[in-house]
């Protein structure tokens, strides 16, 4: 009989709940500490008239090979449908189109010969193999340099800033370069030339909840431990190079002693469980995070015809307007319009020490903006939620600056959003990160 090595994972979002699905049922004892009543983490959901919900808009591109993979591992792939996306500009008091190079050429905010310098841009990006060529530049840096003019001051510009706000110049190019590979793989159809296609977006039937609903039925069915509202409140390492974690459980403080620590948390969070040698906290401290503040409403009536809008207008107090109701049907969700409008804003700014009726207040005058015909009583609800690691700011040469998932203390590991380089954050990336984690563990 295999002598079973206890491992303990905290979290149980993506990259946690990934982690334990791969990890060898033979080889370990398998924990997950997860701090909320409920799993999933950034991808979690709320119930919306009986729909399911992601807290903050989610939807996957054609090439998430991982957690398309991971739906397959589950027996579960019939569950993921794609969607055609329809993604708009609002500048100058209009939303323009903005999904295909076609819709691009007739961008009238732009003169003409601006829009044909955005498109060849765009082809240009597509074809550059080798992002590590562009390490040394911020996306700012080189959009501004090789576009420059109005098609970067207000196309590229306002939209780093509107997914980055004030931290739009810090991002490192291969963030821009491998966000608009991922877009142009997401582009299905006929026509042999992919980025003139239209472009599809994922998204499981029932909402992300689906996936982690299955991953709880395999938990259980293979006795994976699964502690919600449990928050690890301290790690400790044991001279025998075992890990002791301190935990909270119905207001009881509890010890447990594990082989392997594997810790899914945001890096500020792990830096107040345990002391860790310097060198490896410049490297965690190296991504700054900036958080989320996502306001969902309903509404009897739909507001437009898009998916997703950027704005571009810096008298409106929000980034973006998703309608998640124009990609998936209202029925789902009491036959409600949802939108979601969405902030992506440094953990202390002062819109996170409003109430809901602050925000609602200061949003409410400007939705008129995109449909002159909304009136107050269209709005039968809104929620709003905040998450404070929603983007990890990933600057240039961040290949020298990643941490390593092996932190210098034995057997305690580390996976979060800022260990996914040069991709953007998002649940396929956790999901990948997770498994490449298990599969290295098995190994051993
Ligand atoms: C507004 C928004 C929109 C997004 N849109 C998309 C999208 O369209 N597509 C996409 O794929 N991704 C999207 N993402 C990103 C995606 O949700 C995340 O990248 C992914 O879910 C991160 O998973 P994770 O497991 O790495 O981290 P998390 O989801 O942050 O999980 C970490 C978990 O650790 C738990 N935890 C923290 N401290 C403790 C502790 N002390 N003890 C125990 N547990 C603890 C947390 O509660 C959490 O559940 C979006 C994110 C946001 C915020």
């Amino acid at each position: 009989m295999l002598n079973r090595k206890n491992i303990a994972i905290i979290g149980a979002g993506a990259a946690g709940l990934s982690a334990a699905f791969y990890l060898s049922k033979q080889k370990y004892n398998i924990t997950i500490f997860e701090s909320a009543p409920f799993v999933g983490g950034q991808a979690s959901t709320i119930n919306i008239n009986g729909g399911l919900l992601e807290r903050g808009y989610h939807h996957l591109f054609t090439n998430d090979y991982s957690i398309i993979q991971l739906m397959k591992d589950l027996n579960i792939s019939n569950k993921m449908k794609w969607y055609p996306s329809k993604v708009g500009t609002y500048i100058n008091g209009k939303i323009y189109p903005t999904t295909s190079p076609l819709d691009l050429l007739r961008f009238g905010a732009l003169p003409f010969t601006e829009r044909i310098k955005l498109g060849l841009l765009s082809l240009r990006i597509k074809n550059i193999k080798n992002w590590e060529k562009l390490e040394g530049f911020t996306a700012n840096e080189w959009l501004e340099k090789k576009l420059g003019g109005e098609s970067y001051e207000k196309f590229w510009k306002p939209l780093l800033r509107a997914k980055f706000g004030d931290y739009f110049d810090q991002i490192g190019m291969p963030w821009f370069w491998s966000k608009m590979q991922t877009r142009f793989a997401s582009r299905k159809g006929k026509i042999p030339i992919s980025f003139l296609n239209k472009e599809v977006l994922g998204y499981p039937d029932g909402s992300f909840e689906t996936i982690f609903d299955h991953l709880k039925i395999y938990f259980k069915q293979n006795n994976v431990d699964l502690l919600l509202s449990t928050p690890v409140t301290k790690i400790i390492p044991q001279e025998n190079s075992t890990i002791s974690l301190d935990y909270k459980k119905n207001n009881s403080h509890n010890t447990r002693n594990f082989d392997f620590v594997l810790s899914t948390t945001p890096s500020f969070i792990f830096s107040k469980l345990i002391d860790l040698p310097n060198e490896y906290l410049k490297k965690m401290n190296s991504a700054h995070y900036i958080g989320a503040l996502v306001m969902i409403i309903e509404l009897e009536k739909k507001l437009t015809d898009h998916y997703w809008v950027n704005i571009v207008d810096e008298n409106i107090p929000f980034l973006g307007l998703i309608e998640h109701t124009n990609m998936l049907p209202k029925r789902l969700y009491g036959n409600k319009n949802l939108i979601y409008l969405t902030n992506y804003l440094d953990k202390d700014h002062k819109y996170f020490s409003l109430s809901n009726s602050q925000i609602f207040d200061m949003y409410l005058p400007h939705l008129k903006k995109f449909n002159e015909k909304f009136s107050e009583n269209w709005i039968s609800n809104y929620h709003i939620n905040s998450l404070s690691a929603a983007q990890p700011i990933i600057g240039k040469n961040y290949s020298t600056n990643i941490p390593a998932h092996n932190t210098p203390i034995k057997n305690l590991l580390l996976a979060n959003t800022t260990q996914i380089y040069p991709e953007d954050r998002g649940t396929n990336y956790s999901i990948r990160m997770g498994k490449e984690i298990a599969e290295k563990l098995n190994k051993t």
